[in-house]
């Protein structure tokens, strides 16, 4: 080894012990008499000190040396006269003797500290020195536990880790594949898998009946700062399952996660099911960090000849508790944010229920104070609360209310990053339509299983189907999402021409997994776990991107090594393909 130590551990005890070390300048102070370098590695920083009186040629040597430069260098820990206590190596220095630079280092175009003054996509393009950044050492340190810990529980419960192959075959079901062409296949692609389900599903099939793999899985989709497009998933399979086995299962990995990570413990995850979430929270990733539940108000206030409210579908609204001091800018910028594009709503109706128990509203021509009165008792107002009320088209005005739920309870510090509330939202549609298409969707996938009491109604009305179907969510985020899946070919049949399959489609895309079901499929069901936006949970972050060693951009590039990239002629004429 080049060295001894590392620069993150030498203390009062190692002082007078002879050492080696090696890594990067962070910086160098020139105080005439003495110079002082602060090197770095991956365990923390030690500082080496030179005396121009009794080492001049070495302590000019230091004064040459540049940020980053790579150093292996040679001393006596000694006690520092000036301590540095914030610092676990703040009690030592290192006197240098000899100094080996192991490389130079052209000066980085941002500074490599805490607060750095590179800019995003700076940072993306050089993300090797970015990667040399506190921060981001720390999240990498992090999803290293993460991934420790799940294999220690997982391996613990009996599970094995299965690798499945990353080129398999494109289905037009779920997202868009990201497609391989086949050079021995003239004309033939590969996809990337967009997560191994039908592979998990075969390994039940073929007796191994715990499965787990952390896995990387690609989705042509478009970015936003929570997607890329590979992710990791911890990926899991059970048979011989109920529901519950697996609920109780995965809420033990993510109770040992937290234990393990945080020293967090929990009781029982509260589990309800997706109507319910939508109603209370129109959401079926509800944040219950905060209660600030949805009241349905249609009877309260339709027919008070307020058109708007009469006109709606649904009248809905929340109460912020004592925010009735909120001023005119205060609404108006509420009114804003319900009105953007991507919350979606007409308008903001506000009621202030004062301390002194008068009312103040932008609808109070239609209302009487007993109307307000009713209205506040509904709702769970008292004297200095606020209540905001949305109304509109059923879906979207839940969807609007939600945003600004959220808004609310991050302006009143209701969603701090290290607390946690995790949920099982459970009993989740099987199908979704769509208008445009107008055909049905998994709302899961394919394969899920609807609830067997609900079967019949697959026939006559299939919209009503609920499916065995779970997701995990964790302060508003989804963190994990499963089901118990159909292992019976007619019923899977039955589903792939629900969801407007021809019979020969179904059979020439999802066959294979058809006919295995044939030679004894057993009962099973699993689950998959977003693993980077586990870890960007944990560390309370809201971007999954902090979490990945070498991320893409939101135009789904990567920046440093700069692909997508056109190829070759040559490569081309190989593969068949022509570009236009
Ligand atoms: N394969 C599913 C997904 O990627 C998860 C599961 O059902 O296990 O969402």
């Amino acid at each position: 080894m080049l060295r001894t130590h590392t620069c993150g551990e030498l203390k009062i005890a190692d002082i007078a012990k002879n050492v080696t070390l090696c890594g990067w300048i962070q910086r160098s102070r020139d105080l005439g008499g003495m110079t002082f370098i602060d090197l770095r590695d991956r365990y923390g920083i030690t500082q080496l000190v030179f005396n121009m009186d009794n080492a001049a040629a070495l302590c000019q040597q230091a004064r040459q040396l540049g940020r980053e430069f790579v150093l292996n260098i040679e001393g006596t820990v000694t006690e520092r006269s000036n301590k540095n206590s914030k610092m676990p190596t703040g009690d030592i220095e290192i006197t240098v003797s000899a100094i080996t630079v192991l490389n130079t280092a052209k000066t980085p175009p941002f500074t490599i500290e805490d607060a750095t003054d590179g800019g995003d996509e700076l940072r993306m393009k050089y993300r090797y020195l970015d990667l040399r950044r506190n921060v981001n050492k720390t999240n990498l340190e992090l999803r290293h536990k993460m991934s420790v810990e799940t294999r220690n529980y997982l391996h613990e419960q009996q599970f094995l880790e299965i690798e499945t192959p990353y080129l398999i075959k494109s289905t037009p079901e779920g997202a868009r594949d990201f497609v391989v062409p086949s050079r021995m296949n003239p004309g033939q692609f590969y996809a990337l898998p967009q997560s191994p389900q039908t592979f998990k599903q075969l390994l039940m099939v073929a007796g191994y009946d715990r499965y787990f793999q952390i896995v990387r899985c690609f989705r042509d989709e478009d970015l936003r700062a929570d997607r890329q497009p590979e992710f990791t998933q911890i990926d899991c399979e059970m048979s011989f399952v109920t529901r519950d086995d697996i609920l109780e299962t995965f809420e033990g990995l993510t109770k040992h996660l937290f234990k393990k990570m945080k020293d967090i413990r929990f009781d029982s995850f509260p589990r309800i099911s997706y109507d319910e979430a939508m109603q209370r929270f129109g959401s079926d990733k509800p944040d219950i960090r905060f209660e600030m539940e949805f009241t349905e108000l249609n009877n309260a206030l339709k027919g008070k000849n307020f058109k708007v409210f009469d006109d709606a579908e649904l009248v809905v609204g929340i109460c912020a508790k004592e925010c009735a001091f909120y001023t005119r800018k205060q609404l108006d910028e509420l009114t804003e944010f319900v009105r953007k594009p991507q919350v979606g709503a007409n308008g903001m109706v506000y009621v202030k229920y004062s301390d002194d128990g008068s009312f103040a509203s932008s609808v109070s021509k239609f209302y009487t104070d007993d109307d307000f009165h009713a209205l506040a008792e509904l709702m769970g107002a008292l004297p200095g609360d606020l209540m905001l009320i949305l109304a509109g088209a059923a879906e979207k005005t839940r969807k609007a209310l939600c945003e600004l739920r959220l808004e609310m309870g991050s302006r009143l510090g209701l969603r701090a990053s290290d607390v946690f509330r995790p949920l099982w939202v459970i009993d989740f549609p099987l199908l979704e339509w769509d208008d445009e298409t107008r055909r049905y969707y998994a709302k899961h996938h394919p394969f899920t299983a609807p609830k067997p009491k609900d079967i019949p109604l697959l026939e006559t009305n299939p919209a009503a189907v609920k499916a065995n179907a779970y997701d995990l969510v964790i302060n508003g985020v989804e963190i994990g999402g499963g089901s118990i899946r159909i292992h019976n070919k007619d019923l899977q049949k039955k589903m792939f021409a629900i969801l407007g399959f021809t019979e020969q489609d179904a059979q020439n895309q999802f066959g294979f997994l058809m006919n295995a079901f044939e030679y004894g499929a057993p009962p099973h069901g699993g689950i998959a776990f977003g693993f980077d936006r586990f870890c960007a949970v944990f560390g309370g972050s809201d971007s999954i991107r902090d979490y990945i060693a070498f991320p893409k951009n939101n135009s789904g590039r990567d920046v440093m090594i700069d692909s997508p990239s056109e190829i070759a002629e040559q490569q081309l004429n190989e593969l068949n393909i022509k570009i236009r």
